[in-house]
């Protein structure tokens, strides 16, 4: 019997929490038990004998705080990230437009590739006959920009088409919520979208400063109201842009949302691309306890998951709107590396991203978080040589004690 290479144990506000980052569970510990955290949470160690009483060590066990001697945790780990990658789940991304009707002051859109194309019938119909052919279990679909809400109807389109292959597929929308009014969440939600990740960059003041129209108006009021509203129907995340020099509270700002389930608060780094590479977001990330946890609002289960970011599966693709296949969000701007799309253009996308893996990156395979981490961003770690964790040790700790909240609500 040993200790699992993946416990955590988190104290605060007077609760003292052991969690298993591969398996999910999580126990709160009584006074009688506090002294469980302490020993599970060092790795690979055999408890003496007689420290658990025999109920607790069945707990223990059966819930993977501990497991047998001859049990390798990471081949286990793995080979399921490996047959993760391989299954039947396609993820979808479409860029239906490059065009935004908001100017933030960080953004450079329009200095990446200049073009008003729109998602359009030939795209969709190439899109169509490679999901046919490829016919996967199911689909998740992502609306993507530039802003895509700037053409509802091609965003309907490209949810009735993927609807053709999978009647039942789920989509989410990325947006910055300024056309998100309650015609447009009503016509949304009835084409399966369950989602949206909506930027609000803090508190008005703060907000109407960064992301303005183009005539630079501020759009809080109306992006907190469509908010406010698409929450009735569907999930909201609120992503919030930070740097380390920024002056507001976002304590309290995070505050004015947790009595609503459905509305989930997260910090990122100020970026013009989604994981963190621009000059101001990267210096500043480490310094902010940080908490990227955006997909997993879905599930109050926090256990090993999908390996890390979709583009290594067989089945990822990014739709652009001028007709060419990609496979990272990073590509949009600079899609150099595009393929048709088909069926064989996403399995010659796949080819170049195969081969990254967590496990042979020493800082990665060695990491306690890996099983919800998955190894970070591999477009980042292949420019530069470095991991980009996903998240500081700090940031997961409250990350995992948000998750106890809601599991215990
Ligand atoms: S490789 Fe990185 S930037 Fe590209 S889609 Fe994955 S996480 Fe995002
Ligand atoms: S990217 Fe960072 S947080 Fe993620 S598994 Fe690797 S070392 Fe851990």
């Amino acid at each position: 019997m040993k200790t699992s290479l993946y416990n955590w144990q988190v104290s605060r506000q007077g609760t003292n929490i052991i969690y298993n980052c591969f398996t999910g569970a999580m126990y709160q510990l009584d006074e009688e038990h506090a002294h469980f955290g302490d020993i599970l949470e060092q790795p690979g160690i055999n408890p003496s004998s007689g420290i658990f009483d025999e109920s607790s060590l069945k707990a223990l066990e059966s819930a993977g705080f501990l497991i047998a001697d001859d049990f390798d945790e990471k081949s286990h780990l793995e080979d399921l990230m490996e047959s993760a990658r391989s299954a039947g789940f396609m993820k979808l991304t479409v860029v239906i437009t490059r065009k935004c009707n908001f100017r933030c002051s960080y953004c450079i859109q329009g200095s990446g590739v200049q073009d008003d194309s729109v998602i359009g019938e030939n795209q969709l119909r190439n899109m169509r006959n490679m999901l046919f052919d490829l016919a996967p279990a199911s689909i998740h679909t992502t609306l993507y920009g530039g802003e895509p809400l700037l053409y509802p109807e091609a965003c309907f389109k490209t949810l009735e088409t993927v609807k053709t292959v999978d009647p039942k597929a789920m989509a989410m929308l990325v947006t910055n919520g300024y056309l998100l009014n309650r015609d447009m969440v009503r016509r949304l939600c009835d084409y399966g979208v369950v989602a949206a990740q909506i930027t609000i960059d803090g508190p008005e003041a703060v907000h109407d400063k960064r992301r303005t129209t183009r005539d630079g108006s501020g759009t809080y009021k109306t992006v907190l109201e469509n908010t406010l509203q698409a929450a009735e129907h569907m999930h909201v995340l609120i992503r919030v842009n930070v740097e380390s020099d920024m002056e507001f509270d976002y304590t309290s700002f995070r505050k004015q949302f947790e009595s609503n389930e459905r509305i989930f608060v997260y910090r990122a780094p100020t970026t013009y691309n989604h994981q963190g590479d621009s000059e101001r977001g990267s210096e500043n990330f480490h310094s902010i306890e940080t908490n990227t946890c955006g997909e997993e609002v879905f599930s109050k289960k926090l256990n090993a998951r999908f390996p890390g970011c979709a583009i290594t599966t067989r089945m990822c693709a990014v739709i652009l709107p001028e007709g060419k296949l990609v496979r990272c969000w990073n590509q949009v701007q600079d899609p150099s590396d595009s393929y048709p799309i088909s069926k064989s253009g996403l399995f010659s996308s796949h080819e170049a991203w195969r081969q990254w893996n967590p496990f042979s990156i020493t800082k990665c395979s060695e990491c306690k978080m890996l099983p919800i981490c998955g190894g970070g961003c591999p477009d980042r770690y292949l420019k530069t040589g470095v991991p980009s964790c996903r998240y500081t040790k700090e940031g997961f700790e409250t990350f995992i004690f948000e998750n106890f909240k809601a599991r215990t609500r």
